[in-house]
């Protein structure tokens, strides 16, 4: 592990420092410290995604969590497990795995993401709608507030209903509420089976929406479509679009969900079939740290043919979709971002992430930025936080 301030830079702002704590009582006692000293700290996790966001104005301190990479408990009977959040993402996996159980979450750079890192992006890859993103997983945390409090909320079982459930507050928070220190997650069993399908489409498919009606229907666990350009080494050569969908159920329905897709789109190019598959779905998460101007949307589409739109496009090249819960990525020349977020508003498609361009901010309420400044202010008093201006400004 590399820990100079240089290597923990985020979009080129330095830390002064890099700690690494190697428990949860001394993650308290440095956020403790930066609060008297009157800096800020940004937690790190494996830095897949924060030396590329946006710099915050000030950044004295990386409090890097990866020596809290133990296991806690794991308790398969009850399809649960407590982890430190320094753990990696394939760490996790791999232990699961042995057990005929998963974690169902897709992160780009598996091997160095974190747990806590995941949880604070409320991360998830292209099986987001069917299996749900970390939020819908996490049971329980403990937590250090701006304040150096070590904290818990929640529990470690499934049937827990004590107290509020701070822990799904600070899911998707980015590191501007707490620091994950530990968290409890329930698991899945891993699908008896599971089948994906590629297919090639030109723009009068992709555009066909009588033909992806059904789609939603069939809970197909992944329907990502890519552009010709996003993934060179698995896309389907010549075809301005890559379909991928995926099934994930017991074998009677796997075979029923293939049939219907064959039958909706053409025999399809290639087929994974079980083991073959999760890797795919890793490979596909990955594409999202493409280097270059990145925007990110969210929409209520959940079909293919949302995106007809930009076909002919520039950006149709290097785009992926998220079709069965509505995300787009796309990689635009800086000077066509203003115009391409303007054309995807009018199709339904607002962003939530941008990376080389300011996105404005969202359109919230008075009374949601006053919610958060309330938040912020009990869990931050002292904006120890880095990364707290910009989840109040959201
Ligand atoms: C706003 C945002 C949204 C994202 N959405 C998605 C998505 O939907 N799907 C997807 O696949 N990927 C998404 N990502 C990428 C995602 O961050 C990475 O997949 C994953 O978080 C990388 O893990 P990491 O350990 O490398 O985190 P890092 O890159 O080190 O940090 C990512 C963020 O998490 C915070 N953080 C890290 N560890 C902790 C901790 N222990 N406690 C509190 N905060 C912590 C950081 O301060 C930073 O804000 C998103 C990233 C961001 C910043």
């Amino acid at each position: 592990m590399d820990l100079t301030p240089a290597r923990h830079a985020i979009s080129g702002l330095v830390p002064r420092e890099v700690w690494v704590p190697a428990s949860a009582e001394a993650v308290a006692e440095a956020v403790r410290e930066c609060a008297a000293a009157r800096e800020t700290l940004a937690p790190w996790g494996g830095g897949v995604a924060l030396p590329h966001e946006r710099a915050p104005d000030r950044c004295e301190r990386a409090l890097v969590l990866g020596a809290l990479d133990a296991m806690v408990s794991y308790e398969p009977d009850d399809f649960t497990l407590t982890a430190q959040c320094g753990v990696t993402i394939a760490e996790l996996r791999e232990t699961l795995r042995a057990r005929g159980q998963e974690l169902p979450l897709e992160a780009p750079g598996e091997e160095r993401a974190t747990l806590g890192g995941v949880l604070a992006a409320n991360a998830s890859g292209a099986r987001r709608l069917r299996f749900g993103a970390p939020r819908d997983r996490i049971l329980g945390a403990r937590f250090v507030t701006g304040d150096g409090v070590l904290a818990r909320t929640g529990g470690r079982v499934v049937k827990n209903v004590a107290g509020h459930a701070v822990h799904r507050l600070l899911v998707g928070s980015e590191g501007a509420l707490g620091v994950f220190v530990e968290a409890s997650l329930k698991l899945l069993p891993l699908p008896p089976s599971r089948a994906a399908l590629t297919h090639g489409a030109d723009d009068a498919l992709l555009g066909d929406a009588a033909r992806w009606s059904a789609f939603p229907r069939r809970e197909c666990a992944v329907l990502t479509v890519l552009g010709p350009r996003a993934a060179p080494s698995y896309t389907v050569p010549g075809a301005p679009f890559t379909i991928f969908t995926g099934f994930e159920d017991d074998a009677a329905r796997v075979a029923d969900g293939v049939r219907f897709c064959e039958g909706a789109l053409g025999a399809s190019r290639a087929r994974r079939d079980g083991h073959d598959v999760p890797p795919l779905w890793r490979e596909l998460a990955q594409l999202e740290e493409r280097e270059g101007t990145r925007l990110t949307f969210t929409s209520a589409h959940r079909t293919p043919d949302a995106i007809a739109f930009l076909a002919g496009h520039a950006v149709a090249e290097t785009l992926v979709f998220h079709a069965a819960h509505g995300r787009l990525h796309l990689w635009p020349a800086p000077q066509d971002a203003p115009a391409l977020l303007a054309l995807a508003a009018s199709h339904g498609f607002t962003p939530i992430a941008a990376r080389g361009v300011a996105l404005s901010p969202r359109p919230s309420s008075g009374a949601t930025r006053a919610l958060r400044v309330r938040i912020s202010d009990a869990l931050d008093p002292a904006r120890v936080f880095a990364l707290g201006d910009r989840w109040r400004e959201r």
